[in-house]
């Protein structure tokens, strides 16, 4: 298993077993001995459709592991509460989760329900997001955050003052100076009072990949100047009370804890200024950014490693928040941060098949067949350069006479003058010169029974790496060394890099070649968060609208012939397996249960109550059926 790092970046979730397995620990490192799940087992269960219960799954397939998530979720929370135990912080910590990370509906669910007694909330980005963070948490913990980010637009603000409405604890975080006209002028219309939040531009740049939304120039949040301008226009709507939270993200994958350090000061210093501008501040939500070591070396030098634990983070920011705020005499606010790929990146495992695989060419050069290339002048003379190289031992004479004599022959074959079994006997020439030489490149291509672009997304858009490692033959040596070429028809569907800086894996020969049947099973650890979200629909925002347009008669005249609506927030929700009827029964019923405890019993005032209902009822359903983009 050193030959794959699994301890580096596995621990404490995935280890090799006895077997020569792949075992899920789900417990992490509580995890018992007799609680250990062989991974291939699951394979061989799930894919059988004799064994008993076997289901004849095909591959490829994500196996999700909640009791992984609800480890994630406490190794959290417990880095906090110990962190703020140690220092004598006086709040508490209260995260929320992104559900852009992942929004399949068992992931949220499951985070809802193991996080409600240590009050877990949602994040949500965009308007089908907020849909299914407020139906989530409509069984969560009433006092779990619900921190609403991202462009807004009318709905999506009067989505987010709905959730207040029903008694859920949503906040709305400024991201830009616009959004709070609207905020101002639509709780004035709906008649409730917002929890309003500012995201806040810092200064502190996290240089790495993921760092491009952090610094001055940062896409999101708010300058300076633009924070000033927001509180005066709240005094003057008599709302500052209502300003109660302070946001940043640097971006994810901080590398160490003297960035976060950095960047949780700038903010708590913020923080205190708008404490001391007269907002009745009480939260600071420190973002996402939490990393995960995916080359198991703990280095923190590339976007693929961190050089911290989850601890040292907990007990870095708490640091940094006390230091300001006791300095400024300020009240130690309640800790948010908004973590996805630190909570649910271990929860899957992508298991996928090497179908295939193709050696390097077979290396033998027999001399009938290579007798044309003695008759022809220029030929020979390539061909005796080459075989007095090899005789003495020259490589890079044989490298640079190996290339000239198949660019000579190619060139014959392209004019016609040598047929293609004669170009073939080159080519198997030049191989074996290679290989005498030792400069034959011993890798082999595995076809993988996958899509690169569907499942592992960002390993072709930003070259983000994950571990893969086949998922049995541990206790064998890996006879070969592949890369690994997916099934889509694109030459970027290949996997070329590994962690470790390896250009490729080392890998069991397959017998499936020779018809030996053994199938051999790859798994691609530690891709849990953004990989099926990305994969699948960012953000939940879905596809666009699509027109079909001909010309027809008559000068600059057109016709469209074919206009498909983009999918709505309900379609969206639907592909991760949300049910948006039963979501829409879900927060209609939570309506009447709200109105009906604060209800009125005159007859004026339930018709009110009456009207009041309607008009939620009639909000929740054009979001469900609109698109997700903004209304414009
Ligand atoms: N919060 C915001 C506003 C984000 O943009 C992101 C993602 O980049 C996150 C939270 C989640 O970050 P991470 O996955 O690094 O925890």
């Amino acid at each position: 298993s050193s030959l794959y790092r699994i301890d580096g970046w596995g621990a404490p979730y995935f280890i090799a077993n006895s077997s020569g397995n792949i075992s899920v620990r789900p417990h992490g490192s509580e995890t018992l001995p007799h609680q250990e799940i062989d991974l291939l087992k699951i394979v061989k269960k799930v894919t059988d459709p004799k064994s008993s219960g076997g289901l004849g799954l095909q591959l490829p397939l994500i196996v999700r592991f909640p009791d992984v998530l609800k480890n994630r979720l406490e190794c959290l929370q417990s880095a906090f509460d110990f962190a703020i135990q140690s220092q004598g912080y006086n709040s508490h910590y209260q995260g929320v989760y992104p559900v852009k990370c992942n929004q399949d509906r068992f992931v949220v669910e499951d985070i809802v329900k193991f996080g409600s007694p240590f009050r877990f909330g949602l994040e949500a980005g965009s308007k089908p997001e907020i849909l299914l963070a407020m139906s989530c948490l409509c069984k969560g913990n009433p006092d779990a955050f619900l921190v609403c980010n991202g462009f807004k637009d009318a709905e999506y603000i009067s989505l987010a003052l709905l959730g207040r409405k029903l008694a859920l604890n949503t906040m709305i975080v400024l991201e830009q100076e616009e959004e709070l006209d609207l905020v101002i002028d639509l709780s004035q219309k709906m008649n409730v009072r917002p929890v309003i939040g500012l995201r806040a531009k810092l200064r502190t740049k996290h240089a790495g990949h993921f760092g491009s939304t952090s610094g001055e120039k940062g896409k999101f949040g708010l300058t300076t100047t633009q924070i000033v301008r927001v509180v005066r226009k709240l005094s003057q709507s008599g709302m500052l009370d209502c300003l109660q939270l302070l946001h940043f993200h640097i971006g994810s994958q901080i590398p160490s804890t003297a960035l976060l350090s950095g960047g949780v000061a700038e903010a708590a210093q913020l923080y205190c200024e708008l404490v001391r501008l007269g907002a009745h501040m009480k939260v600071i939500d420190i973002g996402g950014g939490l990393g995960i070591d995916y080359d198991g070396s703990k280095s923190g030098e590339s976007d693929l490693s961190v050089a911290y634990t989850l601890e040292e983070y907990a007990q870095a920011v708490v640091a940094s928040v006390r230091f300001v705020c006791d300095r400024r005499s300020v009240k130690h606010p309640v800790i948010c941060s908004e973590s996805g790929r630190a909570i649910v990146s271990h929860h899957s495992v992508l298991i996928f098949e090497a179908v295939s695989a193709v050696k390097p060419m077979a290396h033998h050069a027999n001399p009938d067949d290579i007798q044309f290339l003695l008759d022809g002048e220029e030929a020979r003379a390539k061909y005796e350069d080459l075989y007095a190289a090899v005789m003495r031992g020259d490589h890079e004479s044989c490298l640079l006479y190996v290339d000239q004599l198949k660019q000579g022959c190619v060139e014959g074959f392209k004019d016609g003058v040598l047929s293609i079994e004669q170009l073939a006997s080159v080519d198997g020439l030049c191989e074996w010169v290679l290989n005498a030489i030792g400069a034959a490149d011993p890798v082999q291509t595995y076809n993988i029974n996958l899509s690169v672009f569907t499942s592992i997304p960002d390993l072709w858009g930003i070259d983000q790496l994950f571990p893969i490692v086949p998922i049995h033959k541990l206790d064998q040596r890996p006879g070969a060394r592949g890369i690994l070429s997916d099934l889509t028809c694109d030459s970027d569907g290949k996997i070329d890099k590994f962690i470790g800086g390896e250009t490729s894996l080392p890998l069991h020969e397959l017998d499936n070649n020779g018809g030996g049947g053994g199938r051999y099973f790859l798994g691609m650890f530690l891709g849990g968060a953004y990989e099926e979200a990305l994969g699948g629909v960012h953000n939940l925002f879905g596809g666009p609208s699509v027109v079909r347009v001909s010309q027809s008669d008559g000068p600059h005249s057109f016709a469209v012939t074919r206009a498909v609506p983009g999918q709505s927030s309900a379609d969206v929700l639907r592909a991760v397996q949300h049910e948006p009827e039963l979501m829409f029964q879900t927060l209609k019923h939570r309506a009447e249960e709200v109105m009906q405890t604060k209800g009125g019993s005159d007859e004026g005032e339930e018709e009110e109550d009456d009207d009041e209902f309607n008009n939620v009822a009639a909000c929740l359903d054009r979001s469900f059926h609109n698109m997700p983009y903004l209304a414009t």
